[in-house]
């Protein structure tokens, strides 16, 4: 086919009246009827040209309406499941993420209190120097929440970036299975592995409480004596009103994870990574952090995608971190070992590799770590073949915010 008549072909066209959030593309000799495209974000009106046919797409550019500029910066995000949210929509109960078994009776939670972000004490010096009291109360709190240990006051929860913690007693009964932790000699008191009893995922831990002073049995506690430290990527959220539980809020969270880890640590590159058996999985390259995009999602990727269509065209219109991932070179796989072996991959730090830029290390359990790589192949497929590689790298996203639960 010649490019140049093609392109002639094809028009779009934004209408006449007010800004608009949809773009009509025509074929010029009226071989086939308009179709309508829902854009991502609202652009001016009164454009219109020719597009641009590539092999397998086309292409056209718009000015987006005032000086919007969505998606084109990381604008900032926030994880799901926040103690703001949280407290906002009160779930009834969680769910295993894996199995979708009840493991956590929220019914009685009336109080979810946030933690400090995991990298707070990077920025404790800035809260510290703030006069501000509610702050300062706020740290002390803060702190005392990171104990391991400190009881949880009945109709409370505790939200950190990652864990929600519960009084021991919101278990659902025989939903937990405990295991005893290997101690490490940094310990001050033991912690018990907890495992879906339904599936086996592992889902966080249990910290007895310290007021009832040091366990001196290697037997595990009563629930009623610990609180439940559960990971929220283990975690379905159940509302009264939502029979069903969400699709797993795993990819949203994996996205929040890398955006806190690119404004933390100044990190664009990350190996995930096996939380067993160190086994490196993949590489990640966070692009773009956050941006809307308007897609017509494949029945694979919407199994998995949080927003919704608004209309009958099926369009679904999200916030999505654009993320390129690829397999490790051999050398990488080798070098990984290496530094394994030599114990210097063992902190939550940057890794020095022999990169351009420094990478960080993503941790997860096998079953996160194949659920990421689904979540990215899926989102890959949805792009035309010819702009689904960006030189190793498979071009894709990660849905970035939950409607619901963000
Ligand atoms: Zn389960």
């Amino acid at each position: 086919m010649d490019t140049n008549s093609a392109a002639s072909r094809l028009s779009f066209d934004t209408g006449a009246g007010g800004q608009s959030q949809a773009v009509s593309v025509s074929v010029s000799d009226g071989s086939a009827a308009p179709a309508s495209l829902l854009l991502p974000v609202p652009v001016e009106a009164a454009q219109s040209g020719s597009a641009t046919l590539g092999d397998d797409h086309f292409a056209f550019k718009l000015q987006t309406a005032s000086h919007s500029e969505r998606g084109t910066s990381d604008a900032l995000l926030s994880a799901p499941l926040s103690a703001e949210v949280l407290q906002r929509r009160l779930p009834s109960h969680f769910a295993c993420d894996a199995c979708q078994e009840v493991i956590i009776d929220s019914s009685g939670t009336k109080t979810y209190r946030a933690l400090p972000s995991q990298h707070w004490e990077e920025l404790i010096d800035a809260w510290m120097c703030h006069d501000d009291q509610e702050i300062n109360v706020s740290v002390t709190r803060g702190r005392e929440g990171m104990e391991e240990g400190r009881r949880i006051a009945d109709g409370d929860a505790w939200v950190a970036d990652a864990l929600i913690a519960w009084p021991g007693a919101c278990a659902s009964a025989g939903s937990l299975r405990m295991e005893s932790r290997p101690t490490s000699s940094d310990a001050s008191q033991p912690l018990w592995d907890l495992h879906c009893a339904a599936c086996g995922v592992a889902l966080g831990y249990a910290a007895p409480n310290l007021e009832l002073g040091q366990p001196s049995s290697p037997e595990p506690p009563a629930l009623q004596d610990a609180s439940v430290r559960l990971h929220k990527r283990a975690l379905l959220p159940i509302t009264e009103s939502v029979a069903t539980a969400c699709p797993s809020l795993f990819p949203i969270l994996a996205a929040n994870e890398l955006y806190q880890l690119s404004q933390a640590h100044a990190a664009r590159h990350f190996v995930v990574e096996e939380e067993d058996t160190g086994r490196p999985r993949a590489m990640l390259w966070l692009f773009l952090a956050s941006c809307q995009l308007s897609l017509s999602p494949t029945p694979r990727l919407s199994r998995i995608l949080h927003a919704s269509s608004p209309d009958e065209s099926g369009h679904v219109v999200l916030t999505a971190s654009k993320v390129f991932f690829r397999d490790l070179t051999a050398d990488e796989v080798a070098e990984h070992h290496e530094q394994r072996q030599q114990g210097s991959v063992g902190g939550a730090t940057a890794v020095p590799w022999s990169m351009p830029a420094a990478v960080e290390r993503l941790t997860y359990p096998a079953r996160s770590c194949a659920a990421l790589l689904e979540a990215l192949a899926a989102a890959n497929a949805c792009y035309p073949p010819s702009r689904r590689c960006f030189g190793p790298w498979s071009v894709s996203f990660l849905e970035a915010v939950s409607p619901a639960w963000t």
